[in-house]
């Protein structure tokens, strides 16, 4: 199950509004992006469970991009909440539940 999240920066009020993280939807799991362009935060695949020779894999990407600019963007670390902004640690609240 994976959880429906916002960050928030007490700093300089920085908002991602709804972001969907975690596991769910056809195994996929899914992170946390932020797009330095377009400045806002979505949420992309970060791995697949993938069924093989008999055997459930983890595919993990490494690469990830913008849906709206299509810039390489980076994953945003949900241990540190480093506000991408001001470096401020950012408030993490909780929405909801999706699966
Ligand atoms: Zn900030
Ligand atoms: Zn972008």
């Amino acid at each position: 199950m994976g959880t429906m999240i916002k960050l928030i920066c007490p700093s300089c009020g920085l908002n991602s509004g709804t972001i969907y993280e975690g596991y769910g939807f056809a195994k996929k799991r899914y992170g946390v992006i932020w797009c330095k362009n377009c400045r806002k935060f979505s949420s992309a695949v970060i791995a697949v469970d993938k069924y093989q020779s008999g055997k459930w894999k983890t595919q993990k990407y490494a690469i990830f991009r913008c849906k709206d600019c299509d810039e390489r963007v980076s994953l945003f670390d949900l241990n540190t909440k480093s506000c991408p902004i001001c470096n401020a640690i950012m408030d993490q609240e909780l929405v909801g539940f999706w699966d």
